[in-house]
């Protein structure tokens, strides 16, 4: 049997960059992790430096993870979909091409994108949008493959529902260029139940095809089926619960995807806020849900 690939989403700061992500994946005992290349709701990015980039490498090497399962995330202020001001549309196409150019420096293949949100725009033409701004992004030269990532539908959110998804892909000339990050918060709060995951799975094959799944976000939501709301959950804390968010990571079709966490920090003593992830992956590994979870989050941390 293959050997699960997880991890969460980690920090990048400026002042060691991708030696301190490795460094804070591997104290979680993951095997692979997320970044954003600097905070995800702005969009100042500082230099890549090569010779930290070179020494995480080295870790990574050491520590058994391979580059080709990280994934980075764009940040969410990138919003394709809307062009009613014509600046911040261009603005957010010149920022996803300095993102690309970025992830091929340090050497990162996959990058997760949020399709964007229409605003006052019909669905239809934000999608349009979508393909346009791709279309003037993707190259045949880069090697990084941008991961539209599946959502909760919250507002004008595009890709709640795979056909959107699809719509995209079919608009975008390089194809190749495209994959597809599913999580599993959104797509619960986006109606799909996945308590029936293979059903689900069906559709996603049938509609957009197994194939471009490069990536799997594991969240457990704090809202019910088709809330659109976008709250995650600690595993085995929300609606989605332990045991489907199991069958989901450790599914036979999924095997050899990536597997994300991005559940939220805890809650320590007055300003602290611990992660989770150590406790989670580890729950995760044994397939047994911990009721403690929180407490030993909270006493590990302290
Ligand atoms: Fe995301
Ligand atoms: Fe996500
Ligand atoms: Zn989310």
């Amino acid at each position: 049997m293959q050997e699960l690939i997880i991890g969460s989403h980690v920090s990048f700061k400026s002042s060691d960059q991708l030696v301190g992500s490795v460094k804070e994946a591997l104290s979680y005992k993951a095997n692979t992790f997320m970044f954003y290349t600097g905070a995800p709701q702005n969009t100042n990015r500082a230099k890549i430096d090569e010779s930290l980039t070179k020494e995480a490498y080295q870790l990574m090497q050491e520590n058994n993870i391979q580059p080709k399962n990280v994934i980075v995330h764009a940040p969410y202020i990138i919003n394709l979909a809307n062009n009613e001001k014509i600046d911040s549309y261009n603005f957010a196409i010149n920022f996803l091409k300095q993102e690309i150019m970025r992830c091929e420096n340090l050497g990162m293949t996959k990058l997760v994108l949020h399709p964007g949100s229409s605003v006052k725009l019909a669905k239809e033409v934000g999608i349009a949008n979508i393909i346009k701004a791709l279309n003037m992004v993707l190259t045949k030269e880069q090697k990084v493959v941008i991961l539209l990532e599946t959502m909760a539908g919250k507002g004008s959110e595009i890709g709640s529902q795979f056909e959107e998804i699809k719509a995209i892909i079919d608009g975008v000339t390089l194809k190749d260029k495209l994959g597809v990050c599913l999580d599993t918060c959104h797509i619960s709060d986006a109606g799909y139940d996945i308590r029936n995951f293979d059903e689900v799975l069906d559709s996603f094959d049938q509609i957009i095809g197994l194939d471009k799944l490069l990536c799997i976000h594991i969240n457990d939501s704090k809202n019910p089926m088709g809330a659109h709301k976008d709250r995650h959950a600690n595993i085995g804390l929300g609606e989605l619960g332990f045991d489907n968010l199991i069958k989901i990571i450790y599914h036979k079709r999924l095997e050899n995807i990536p597997k994300i966490l991005e559940t939220p920090y805890i809650d320590g003593d007055s300003t602290r806020m611990y992660p989770p992830y150590k406790f989670e992956i580890e729950m995760i590994r044994k397939k047994e849900f911990n009721p403690k979870l929180l407490e030993e989050i909270r006493s590990y941390y302290k």
